[in-house]
């Protein structure tokens, strides 16, 4: 399998040539030449595999660097019942008659992100060994990719994580989750400035490429294909538990920030799974819902960001999204550097609503959005653990939320659960007036000692920081 570049740049590559990578040189994002298809044969066959053994499957058609055994093994490795709470790994669980609740959010940080940063931990591991290299890994959270990544990379041989996050903008129990590590090769650097202003420095930094290739700068952040790839295996889970053959559509709505979730949904789609629709939930930050609702990608300021209390889910931008729109223009990648090179670059928004393109979005891609406010959000948490006894956190709220606004009759929906309500406890209680449940392993987490910097929001100062701290 070789991938190619969003914007047309002539190179192709290796699976393991871009596992340690961000953007390809061009700028674009990188995507499988094609998307391996996947009959019902073939279909009839995954229905029957753990977990593990599914992942082995569906990594194997987009890896071919690294010899089977040793994928086969990575998997084994990752996908067990000891860091991911049960043998099912993501259970899923009916909530009321043709609605699902998938859980993606039992791994070591408690949110989905752990899926594929697990994998991802396992297989930087591996490749740095065989290369006898080593990695500084660079990234930006607005919460939860921070922690998932602290986590899988923790005491790995040959890596170091410098990890960027919006000072003071995280949940006091995310902060202690990440801040309360005290592993020498995890760094926490707290930025003055909204979640954008760090992901913009890491930008910055991997522009620079000198020092990116002195300091063997790589990234984790949700445009890194391994994570979509790894994403794409619990559609296939999901999709597995929800049927009892395979002639039947399931649709998933999926809380939706930078696109990678949900983007990992469309390749599972792509692939072949019967997906009908794939409803994308957003917040009051909603760049993506206006899209799928008007044609028109309009990216916000920092003002026009909103901080809200699904606070993974806000952001400016979406941006894993031009993957998504690389297919929808038919992988024009001239057509696509107008869209995201000319026109977001010259006026922040581009504009398909006249193109014939945007009406695939919903008809031949099955794309369908909503919108949720923080009403919202505590009404779906009340409702949820009223009606069901059930208690869900405010990003799977929005999920919810947007799922009742989709249901077809005989079609399950599928709503991603993206996080557990303890991350989120201040919205809980103001939701429900009482703390939700606390895992035994997270008592007393908030009063740990914190490992962390403050730096301004200086893509400079945070290069001198990681200069200082590679020796
Ligand atoms: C990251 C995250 C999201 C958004 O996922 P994207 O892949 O960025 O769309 C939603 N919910 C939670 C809890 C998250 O951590």
């Amino acid at each position: 399998m070789n991938y190619l570049s969003t914007r047309g740049h002539p190179d192709r590559k290796r699976f393991c040539e871009i596992l340690l990578e961000g953007l390809a040189p061009d700028g674009g994002l990188y995507l499988p030449e094609t998307y391996p298809q996947v009959d019902a044969a073939t279909l009839a066959k995954w229905r029957e595999l753990p977990y593990a053994e599914l992942a082995f499957e569906i990594l194997s058609l987009y890896i071919d660097d690294i010899p089977a055994a040793d994928l086969k093994a990575i998997c084994a490795k990752t996908y067990t019942a000891e860091v991911f709470g049960t043998d099912e790994i993501v259970p899923l669980r009916e909530l009321e008659d043709g609605v699902y609740i998938e859980a993606l959010s039992n791994g070591p940080t408690l949110a989905f992100k752990d899926m594929a940063m697990q994998l991802l931990g396992n297989l930087f591991e591996y490749e740095l060994a065989r290369r006898g290299a080593e990695l500084n890994i660079l990234g930006a959270t607005s919460g939860d990719t921070g922690s998932a990544a602290e986590y899988a990379m923790r005491g790995k041989k040959g890596v170091r994580v410098f990890m960027t996050s919006p000072d003071g903008r995280m949940s006091p129990f995310q902060q202690a989750q990440m801040f309360s590590l005290q592993d020498e090769n995890i760094h926490n650097i707290a930025i003055t400035g909204v979640f954008d202003d760090c992901q913009d420095i890491v930008k910055a930094v991997s522009n620079d490429l000198g020092f990116k290739r002195k300091y063997r700068i790589g990234t984790v952040n949700s445009i890194n294909w391994a994570r979509l790839l790894a994403q794409v295996v619990y559609y296939f889970a999901g999709y597995f538990q929800a049927t009892a053959s395979n002639d039947k559509p399931v649709s998933f709505t999926v809380p939706s920030g930078n696109f990678g979730n949900v983007c990992a949904g469309h390749v599972a789609r792509m692939m072949g799974l019967p997906i009908q629709t794939l409803v994308v939930a957003t917040n009051e930050n909603d760049v993506l819902d206006e899209f799928f609702r008007t044609g028109i990608y309009r990216v916000r300021g920092a003002a026009d960001t909103h901080e809200t209390s699904s606070p993974s889910m806000d952001i400016s931008k979406a941006s894993n999204f031009e993957r998504f729109v690389f297919d929808l223009v038919g992988r024009d990648a001239a057509k696509l550097r107008k869209l995201f090179v000319e026109d977001l670059g010259l006026e922040g928004r581009f504009d398909l609503s006249a193109d014939p393109a945007f009406k695939q979005a919903a008809e031949r891609f099955g794309f369908k959005s909503s919108r949720s406010t923080h009403a919202d959000r505590l009404a779906t948490i009340r409702d949820t653990e009223k009606r069901f006894a059930t208690l869900v956190d405010p990003h799977t709220a929005d999920g919810l939320k947007a799922a009742r606004e989709f249901l077809a009759p005989g079609v399950p929906m599928v709503v991603l659960e993206t996080a557990l309500p303890i991350k989120f406890a201040a919205t809980i209680v103001e939701a429900l007036g009482h703390e939700p449940d606390r895992p035994a392993k997270f008592e007393g987490i908030e009063a740990l000692p914190k490992r962390v910097v403050k730096l301004p929001a200086d893509a400079e100062a945070v290069k001198a920081y990681i200069a200082q701290n590679c020796d």
